[in-house]
């Protein structure tokens, strides 16, 4: 793993890459008390030609950098750790998984040691860049899931820190995913507000694809305005890609569950579906709310539907079988 240790006037000291394993804190250390740490998920994989390829890095790295400032925690530079994270990639490169699918996660995380019981600014910190090899999220192809909506607990709120990678907006959320589970779902939906906006679904940015309410075809995703909802790198691909591609309008807004219910009832939903590094795409097969599940309907996992097509596109770029800008050749 790679660590660096941070001081105020000190600043950011050498980067060491040193064995995985239990590191010694003191038990005041901020982090434990105020939880005043972020990170990031990203993911290297290996092309045919066995190079080690990174998708978009340097977006994790401004987000980190975002997450860190809004817990006052110190800035870096995006370059240099990413830097750093290829010579990590390269002492480990044997333990990269070679198979399409597969791939090494890897967890860059900065917390405060600040050794003291008040809350005060942050005067120490560590940041660390930890492994795993991980395999494909699902090992026989699409599995799609069920989302139950939670309109008991609220994942994030305009001014609060949704779009924030901050473990504070994650421990709360263990609940809700129980509660999912107990109600046959995998994932909970949330939702806030009188209007039940659509925010999140469990860990992951959600997106519809359908006809809306003006009989128009369109991708919808929840607008990154508010401030609620955390701006995924896949989601923001997905985005790019839709637009590029020209095949149906495709909106960031605000989105009432209301008016998602309606469209299923219309049968106008056609796919739904979560976008994150860790399944890349997930599709979502129903909604449970209030005892009722809207379906989508069976052809929405077919080759030909927008969300495989979609899947298929952005692992032919991670893997480098697509020549683009967003893969990067780190090692
Ligand atoms: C990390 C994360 C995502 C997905 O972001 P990616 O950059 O696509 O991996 C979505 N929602 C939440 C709450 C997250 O923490």
């Amino acid at each position: 793993m790679l660590k660096v240790e941070w001081r105020n006037g000190l600043g950011w000291s050498n980067p060491q890459i040193i064995q995985s394993g239990p590191i010694a804190l003191h038990p005041f250390a901020h982090v434990f008390h105020y939880a005043n740490e972020c990170y990031e998920g990203m993911k290297a994989y290996i092309d045919s030609n066995g190079n080690v390829r990174m998708f978009r890095p340097e977006k994790n790295m401004e987000r980190l950098n975002f997450s860190a400032s809004r817990l006052c925690l110190p800035a870096f530079n995006g370059e240099e750790l990413l830097k750093c994270i290829e010579a990590l990639l390269k002492v480990d490169k044997e333990w990269i998984p070679r198979k399409k699918g597969y791939a090494m996660y890897l967890r860059p995380l900065i917390f405060s040691t600040t050794p003291w019981l008040g809350l005060t600014q942050t005067s120490e910190a560590h940041l660390y860049v930890m492994m795993s090899p991980v395999g494909p999220y699902f090992k026989s192809g699409f599995v799609p899931i069920k989302l139950a909506v939670d309109s008991k607990w609220i994942r994030a709120w305009p001014g609060g820190t949704g779009n924030v990678k901050f473990g504070g907006n994650y421990s709360p959320t263990v609940m809700a995913q129980r509660d999912a589970a107990n109600a046959g779902a995998s994932q909970a939906l949330f939702v806030y507000d009188k209007e039940q906006y659509i925010t999140e679904a469990g860990t992951m940015n959600i997106f519809l694809f359908w006809k809306n309410n003006m009989g128009e075809i369109e991708l919808v995703t929840p607008s990154l305005e508010d401030g609620t909802i955390l701006a995924g790198i896949t989601r923001q691909s997905v985005i790019d890609l839709a637009r590029e591609w020209g095949e149906c309008k495709v909106t960031e807004r605000m989105l009432p569950l209301q008016e998602v219910l309606d469209a299923f009832i219309r049968e106008d939903v056609y796919e739904i579906f979560g976008t994150g590094t860790a399944a890349v795409i997930q599709p979502i097969s129903s909604i449970s709310y209030d005892g009722i599940d809207y379906s989508v309907p069976k052809n929405a996992f077919s080759e030909n539907a927008f969300q495989v097509r979609m899947t298929n596109t952005l692992t032919a770029i991670q893997y480098g079988e697509i020549d683009h800008p967003w893969s990067r050749v780190v090692a």
